[in-house]
């Protein structure tokens, strides 16, 4: 089976909440866990916090630390595909610091994630559809720090100033970047390696300033019906979100607290673009972002929007889950 059909339960924003496994470490220093695995069912996942009441939570699917990576695509490939029907797509990952953003989205070498398969998978389409349609991928990546746009395809990134504009349909909402023309999975891998080796350059510590950033795929996707000749083009942003959680007291100074407040000021964005999409608002806020200012064509309208809320199992994470599991409530 190709993909499975997720019902949509809210227009066309989904959210899919997906808790990671203990490392090997925390399971044998037998550390606390809180959410409740066997009642997990049906999209709902329970908290129990040690000595208070259970709380529940209802996504459109639930991920247990049991489900692999190719679980999780098969419910986020109709989206995927539905990029080759025209429709502008964002899959995002949210969540603390160590929950498997970058392993949901990026994966490992052997563990692919949802940015490979992705691919893999349009590739795979526009081979199956060769006799209706041709399709032309390319391919831009580019990391939000400190609302600072750094363009991840060009060899010094920081030496160029890039900018948000007001562009037509189908353009790039950031004129300058590089774009790279992609006719396989190799190349397009070949390119996502290039953005992720700049992305550690300048840094002395690579986690961390990914953990403070967010870095965003844009794959591009021009199309021809051979058969009435219409062209469309349309877009799938796949983001690895900065780190949600909140700052400590003992590091409120400095680089650090501007890092700070630029995160949480484009994720609350984020949060109040997809929340006012989700109750029909007639204002939605972009503009507050860089964040969401460069998707505003992508978020809303009819596009779809996929937000994986990534947690922790622990109990030590309890304060930062609980946070998580209302902003996907929020957005939902
Ligand atoms: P984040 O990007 O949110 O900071 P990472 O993706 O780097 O978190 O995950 C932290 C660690 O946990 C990594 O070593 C990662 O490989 C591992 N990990 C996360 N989720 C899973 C999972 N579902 N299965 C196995 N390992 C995981
Ligand atoms: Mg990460």
């Amino acid at each position: 089976k190709l993909y499975n059909q997720v019902q949509e339960t809210r227009g066309n924003i989904r959210v899919f909440c997906r808790c990671r496994p203990l490392s090997r470490e925390q399971a044998s220093a037998g550390h606390a866990t809180v959410v409740d695995f066997d009642a997990a069912k049906d999209g709902y996942i329970g908290i129990l916090p040690i000595g208070s009441a259970k709380k529940t939570y209802k996504f459109d699917r639930v991920f247990l630390p049991k489900d692999d990576q190719e679980n999780v695509f098969a419910d986020a490939s109709p989206l995927v595909i539905s990029v080759l029907d025209g429709y502008n797509v964002c899959i995002f990952a949210y969540g603390q610091t160590g929950t498997g953003k970058t392993y949901t989205m990026e994966g490992t070498e052997n563990n692919r994630g949802v940015n490979y398969r992705t691919l893999e998978l349009l590739f795979r389409m526009v081979e199956d559809r060769k006799e209706t349609f041709v399709y032309r991928l390319s391919v831009n990546v580019l990391e939000v720090y400190n609302e600072q746009i750094r363009d991840l395809l060009v060899d010094s990134p920081a030496s160029k100033r890039l900018e948000v504009r007001q562009v037509s349909e189908g353009a790039n909402p950031v004129p300058g970047l590089v774009t790279a023309e992609v006719d396989s999975i190799e190349e397009v891998w070949k390119v996502l390696q290039t953005g992720n080796n700049a992305r550690a350059t300048g840094s002395n510590n690579v986690n961390e300033h990914s953990s403070r950033s967010h870095c965003m795929i844009c794959i591009t996707v021009a199309a021809k019906n051979l058969i009435n000749g219409e062209c469309t083009k349309s877009k799938l942003w796949l983001v690895d979100l900065a780190g949600s959680e909140r700052l400590g007291k003992t590091d409120v100074q400095g680089e650090r607290l501007k890092e700070a407040q630029n995160i949480n000021r484009s994720l609350s964005a984020l949060g109040d673009v997809i929340s006012a999409l989700a109750s029909k608002s007639n204002h939605i806020p972009y503009r507050n972002s860089k964040l969401t200012h460069i998707l505003q064509d992508s978020l809303g309208g009819d596009s779809k929007t996929l937000m994986f809320v990534q947690i922790s199992p622990l109990e030590q994470d309890l304060g930062e889950t609980l946070s998580s599991l209302n902003f996907a409530t929020r957005v939902r």
